[in-house]
């Protein structure tokens, strides 16, 4: 039996494990894939103390930082269920089981796609799912946000303040954003609300995008746009299915912590995209999994009476 089994393996449940096993904790990382959303990332400017680095590299470095330590770290495995029995049973999809006295969530998050042609091709090269990371990439130049709900609506008023221009493309009728923000929105010169639009394809040159095409729902035309991003904003995903009968989770599927990482069932915390923390990056995922292995401590001291 593990005093702590951290289950997602991304900046959130490394920090996790380190933390744990600083404190002298039989300690377990068990993941699907080590680095998580991560992986996916080319390059990477604001984790400070870095001041450029690419994902693949970073996850090397934690990877390399968990090793240092007397963690069992277990990948290829996925967690199917969490069940509470004098500590708690982790099943994985394996058939597998692991035992432990407490538990940090770490499962992370994934960006809802637009799957059209294009999107796969050119992410990276053009398209981007995080405005935070890659808007300063844009600078002077014409972006599009794909979603008119509040991420969508806040991310085109963020481009608007780096970028030439920002076209924001809305499946619906009504933009589905605060009207505070469509307000804000619409006061700022270069932002272009188009809605009843269905993004078809992602256009590029080959190495990097140079437009995209939509239907006019309202008119069945088909429409073209020339810019050189697009951030998809059309919803994170957390990675919670497994934990929907367990812990208590916000309307968007997110296990709502507080400030110490605690869940609503004593004894599971949880750090990163996964919770609901408002805002997701690597360096707050970070902060978080030490949180959670730090709240994880406080209660085996508590209650670990071996
Ligand atoms: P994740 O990184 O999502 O890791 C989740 C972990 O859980 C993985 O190990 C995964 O394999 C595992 N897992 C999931 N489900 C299961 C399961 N059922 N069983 C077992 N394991 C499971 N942030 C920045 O700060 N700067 C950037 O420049 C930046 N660029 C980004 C670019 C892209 C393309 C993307 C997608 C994200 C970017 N982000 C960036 C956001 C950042 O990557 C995330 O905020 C961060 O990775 C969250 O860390 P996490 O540990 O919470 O989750």
């Amino acid at each position: 039996q593990y005093d702590v089994l951290i289950v997602g393996a991304g900046p959130a449940g490394a920090a996790a494990a380190v933390y744990s096993a600083r404190k002298g904790l039989k300690t377990a990382l068990v993941a699907e894939k080590f680095g998580g959303q991560v992986t996916e990332t080319l390059g990477i400017e604001n984790f400070l103390s870095v001041k450029a680095t690419q994902g693949p590299q970073l996850v090397a470095q934690l990877e390399e930082h968990v090793r240092d330590y007397d963690v069992d770290l277990i990948t290829h495995q996925k967690a199917q269920s969490l069940r509470s029995d004098n500590g708690f049973t982790l099943d994985l999809e394996s058939g597998a089981q692991l035992t432990a006295k407490s538990v940090v969530v770490a499962t992370g998050a994934r960006w809802r796609e637009m799957n059209v042609p294009g999107e796969k091709e050119y992410r990276g090269h053009g398209v981007a799912y995080c405005p935070h990371c890659d808007g300063p990439l844009f600078k002077g130049k014409r972006v599009a946000v794909i979603g008119g709900g509040n991420s969508g609506i806040e991310a085109a008023i963020d481009l608007a303040n780096i970028t030439d221009h920002v076209t924001v493309l809305e499946f619906a009728e009504q933009l589905r954003a605060d009207a505070v923000l469509i307000k804000k929105a619409r006061s700022l010169g270069n932002i272009t609300i188009i809605t009843q639009a269905q993004t078809t394809e992602v256009l590029g040159d080959g190495n990097k995008v140079t437009g995209l095409t939509y239907l006019d729902r309202a008119t069945q035309q088909v429409q073209h746009v020339e810019l050189a991003g697009i951030f998809v904003q059309i919803g994170l995903l957390p990675n919670t299915d497994w934990l929907k009968d367990t812990l208590t989770l916000s309307p968007q599927g997110e296990v709502i912590t507080d400030k110490h990482g605690a869940t609503s069932m004593a004894g599971v915390f949880a750090a990163g995209d996964v919770t609901d923390t408002p805002y997701k990056q690597i360096i707050i995922a970070i902060g978080s999994g030490a949180t959670a292995s730090l709240g994880a401590f406080d209660y085996l001291i508590r209650h670990d009476e071996n």
